[in-house]
Parts: C-alpha cells; sequence; structure tokens
C-alpha cells in the first residue's frame, strides 16, 4: 500500500494496481500492536534489523525515515502519540486509523485493486511480468513490485507464498524461522505454573552466555511462555540452538541479599513447614518448585531444618531459574519471518532485483525483520515507499 502510494505520487499517469489475496486490502494493520497498530518507533535505527545482510536497510531508513513516516501518516489524517521506548501509535489508539487513510489515499490517487487475486504465477519475458490468479484472472505489468510479507500469521493473508514467485524467478531465499512469538519450555517443567504472571528480568542464553535481557510481566502457560517480554526476547531466537531462558524472580536484590532475606525468613518462620516458607515473598507454586529444585522433596520438611546450602540454593535459583527452549509457537503465531529473500539480490537504493529488470521487493518478503515496538512496520513503510518511488521514476 506504501509502495503503492509512493508510486502514485511519483508518476500520476502511470497505471497501478494492488493485487491483494485477501478480501481486503492491510488486514494484518489491524491486528498489528493489539488492535492500536505500533506503526513505527522514535528510534528506528539499523540495530535494530536482523537478516544476513542487515546494513541494507540503512539507505532505505535515511531516505524514508522515521520523521517521513510520521509526517506521511499525519499528512493522511493519523496524528501520532509516543508512548513508552519510543512506541509511535495513532492518537484515536484505533489500528483501522492507519489502514483507512491509506486506502483513503489509494483511491484519491486512482491507485486500482484486485482483491481475491491470489497470485500463483509470476511470468517475466521482456516485455515485462505476466501475472495469474489462482482463480484464473491475468494481469499484465510493466513493473512488479512484491511486497505479499512472509509467513508470520497466515490467516492474515502472509501465506509465504511469495518466496515462491521469487525463487521461480531466479531469487534465492534463506531459511525461514518464525520470531516476535512465544516461547516453548518443557510443559513438565510449566505445568505446575500455568496461569502466573510475575514482573522478573528475563536473560536469554546461548551456549551458556547471556547474550540479551528484557524485563517486565511475564505469563507462564501451558507450553511455556508468553507476554511482551518474551515476544521482545524472542526477536533473538531464530538459527540459534542450545537457548535457555533465565529468570530473575528478585531483580532489586543481590543474590547475598537473598541468601540473607531467606536466612531471616528461615529464623522467623521457623515454626512452619515448606508448605508457608514462600508465602508473601513470591507466588507459592514458583516458591515449592524452587524448594524442589533445590533437593526438598516435601512440603512436610520443617523450616527450620533448612542448612546454608540449600538456602543459598534457593537464593540462586531466585536470582537465576533456568528452563531449556524447546522450541516457539511457530509462523500460526508469529508476528513477523526471520529469512526471506536474500537481500544481496537486491539494489539498496532501489530495490530493484539485481537478476530481473523491472522487479521490486520490500518489507517482510525479504531477509530483514526487526525488533518488536513499531520496527517491523517502520521498514515495511520505508522500504515500500522506496520501491514504489524507484519503480515509478524507471517509468519516467
Ligand atoms: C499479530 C501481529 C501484530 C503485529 N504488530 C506489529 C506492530 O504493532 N508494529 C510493527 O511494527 N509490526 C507489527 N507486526 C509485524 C508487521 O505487521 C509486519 O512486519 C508487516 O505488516 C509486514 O508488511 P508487508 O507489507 O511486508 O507484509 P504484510 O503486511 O504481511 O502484507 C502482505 C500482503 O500480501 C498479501 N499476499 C501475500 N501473498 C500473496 C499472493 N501470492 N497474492 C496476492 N496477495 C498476497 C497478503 O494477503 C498481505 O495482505 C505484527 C504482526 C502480526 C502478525
Amino acid at each position: 500500500m506504501a509502495a503503492a502510494i509512493e508510486a502514485g505520487r511519483t508518476a500520476p499517469n502511470a497505471d497501478i494496481v494492488i493485487v491483494e489475496k485477501m478480501d481486503r486490502l492491510g488486514k494484518k494493520i489491524l491486528a498489528t500492536g493489539n488492535g492500536r497498530c505500533n506503526f513505527s518507533n522514535i528510534g528506528a535505527d539499523t540495530d535494530n534489523y536482523y537478516g544476513r545482510s542487515k546494513y541494507f536497510v540503512k539507505y532505505c531508513l535515511e531516505r524514508f525515515t522515521v520523521n517521513d513516516t510520521v509526517n506521511f501518516f499525519n499528512q493522511l489524517g493519523v496524528f501520532p502519540k509516543e508512548e513508552e521506548n519510543g512506541k509511535l501509535y495513532p492518537f484515536s489508539g484505533q489500528a483501522s486509523a492507519v489502514s483507512d487513510c491509506l486506502r483513503n489515499e489509494i483511491a484519491r490517487l486512482g491507485v486500482k485493486t484486485e482483491t481475491g487475486f491470489h497470485v500463483g504465477i509470476v511470468a517475466n519475458n521482456k516485455k515485462g511480468f505476466k501475472l495469474e490468479a489462482k482463480d484464473g484472472r491475468v494481469l499484465y505489468a510493466d513493473r512488479l513490485i512484491i511486497a505479499g510479507g512472509g509467513c508470520a500469521s497466515p490467516a492474515l493473508g502472509s501465506d509465504g507464498s511469495c518466496f515462491d514467485l521469487l525463487k521461480s524467478l531466479g531469487h534465492r531465499v534463506s531459511e525461514l524461522a518464525p520470531a516476535l512469538v512465544q516461547i516453548k519450555t518443557d510443559p513438565k517443567e510449566v505445568k505446575s505454573l500455568q496461569g502466573i504472571k510475575f514482573d522478573g528480568v528475563l536473560r536469554l542464553i546461548h551456549n551458556d552466555r547471556y547474550i540479551a535481557e528484557e524485563k517486565g510481566e511475564i505469563l507462564f502457560t501451558s507450553y511455556g511462555l508468553s507476554g511482551p517480554p518474551i515476544f521482545r526476547i524472542s526477536a533473538k531466537l531464530p538459527f540459534k540452538k542450545n537457548m535457555a531462558l533465565s529468570f530473575d524472580i528478585m531483580p532489586e536484590h543481590t543474590p547475598k541479599e537473598v541468601f540473607d532475606i531467606l536466612v531471616s525468613r528461615r529464623d522467623n518462620l521457623s515454626h512452619l513447614t515448606m508448605e508457608g516458607f514462600f508465602t508473601g515473598l513470591v507466588n507459592k507454586r514458583i516458591g515449592n518448585l524452587i524448594a524442589k529444585r533445590s533437593g526438598i522433596e516435601k512440603l512436610s520438611f520443617k523450616v527450620k531444618d533448612l542448612d546454608k546450602t540449600m538456602l543459598w540454593s534457593m537464593a540462586s535459583l531466585l536470582k537465576d531459574y533456568r528452563l531449556d527452549i524447546t522450541g516457539t509457537k511457530g509462523f500460526a503465531n508469529a508476528q513477523v519471518t526471520a529469512g526471506g529473500a536474500l537481500t544481496e539480490d537486491f539494489d539498496e537504493r532501489t530495490m530493484e532485483s539485481k537478476i530481473i529488470n523491472g522487479l521490486y521487493a520490500c518489507g517482510e518478503v525479504l531477509d530483514i525483520y526487526g525488533d518488536c515496538g513499531g520496527y517491523n512496520l517502520q521498514w515495511a513503510w520505508s522500504s515500500g515507499r522506496l520501491a514504489g518511488a524507484s519503480a515509478a521514476e524507471s517509468m519516467k
């Protein structure tokens, strides 16, 4: 949609058509930002992006900056509101504002739309491109911009079919993986914690090294973990093995302070059993697991019998409770796709294919994805507008 708008503005006489397999344009936008559309981030920078060659985004983000995005949407009617960590939302708090204003501008520019047009085949010859929809409809074009997204959340349209189209045109597509997604752990380890929410610090461990840290509300589920910090940290998961999560349940205190707290609890609560030892300190179910991991099998164990080794073990677990990562909730639940069409096959200054003249790609279909927080849509707008402007310029 951004590509079509920029193309329409750059070449007002060009005949521009958006083809979309769903029954309307921009369905995914409605689901973004929990229905509020976190459409950009004030701090968007190369370092917020991932891909085999993430520096591919640099020129594009400088040509169509975050400020340009804010002005672009403001001009279309979407007044911005900045929230925590530089996240930008429509002031009205409605994602529909973003898709509506894009559709209005598309109509104003006279850009045509063909919905329910699921492109199944793209053929290319010297004259241009032939697009065949699965229902038999055919379209011809001098220029083609592929903006079909990845395979994340296929129910919203992006089913990965554009990777096949690009491959059929000679493009290379890297290994793909879901990102910005819930994380799976051994269900046995989290079963008893299902439904618990807690505010803590979460660290991602790869081959025994901390590689990322997030804070916020973490939710235990039947399969593993969810919540904003989990989504954010999952940006670092794709294509790595031997990953674990470490929870700091008492981030305000050092390990020695936690140990001292436990020692004084043992002394004050010496009349109790382990059943009551953690009450008022951490969620009881978390406390029970910590006691178990510290070798205390029975809750009837007397608090007064806790020795220093047991208390140190519990203090260490409260600071560093580990769960091995066994996977993610997959593309069906992911917000973005890690991997995609190799960027080295595209010109970063125009988004044009280096393999086929007149072919362009933008957004998530390329091997670029961003952190959670408005960075992915910023990439979609910047790269879409660059592709649209370049394709239209090349027609002049
Ligand atoms: C639930 C959810 C919440 C999100 N929240 C945010 C957020 O708040 N902020 C943020 O920055 N990012 C968010 N994202 C990520 C962001 O939405 C995507 O990165 C972005 O939409 C990618 O834009 P795109 O144009 O490349 O692809 P898409 O938005 O996926 O659009 C691709 C379009 O192409 C169509 N299509 C695909 N294949 C074909 C075909 N063969 N023929 C015809 N049409 C086809 C699809 O139907 C779709 O409409 C979220 C994603 C999800 C799933």
